[in-house]
């Protein structure tokens, strides 16, 4: 089962579970709110797809389900911008 994403797919920068700025698709792909400003129409570079706001996880709630430890990055997101 996927989990939360702990970096940025693009630029590879950690993103906290916490943080109400980072956004999805509908595949779970993650980006930094910085990234997404640049994405054509805000759409998911990889998916075309729309992106929403990633719901937070509290820090208490990270204890009993912490976030993933798989990082995906995905540099040539900047080729599809
Ligand atoms: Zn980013
Ligand atoms: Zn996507």
């Amino acid at each position: 089962m996927l989990d939360m994403r702990p970096n940025c797919e693009c630029c590879d920068r950690d993103v906290s579970p916490e943080d109400s700025t980072v956004l999805i698709c509908s595949f779970e792909c993650t980006w930094c709110a910085d990234c997404a400003a640049t994405f054509r129409e805000g759409r998911c570079p990889n998916c075309g797809g729309d992106l929403t706001r990633r719901p937070t996880r509290t820090p208490a709630k990270q204890l009993g389900a912490p976030v993933s430890t798989i990082r995906v990055h995905n540099p040539n997101c900047l080729s599809s911008r």
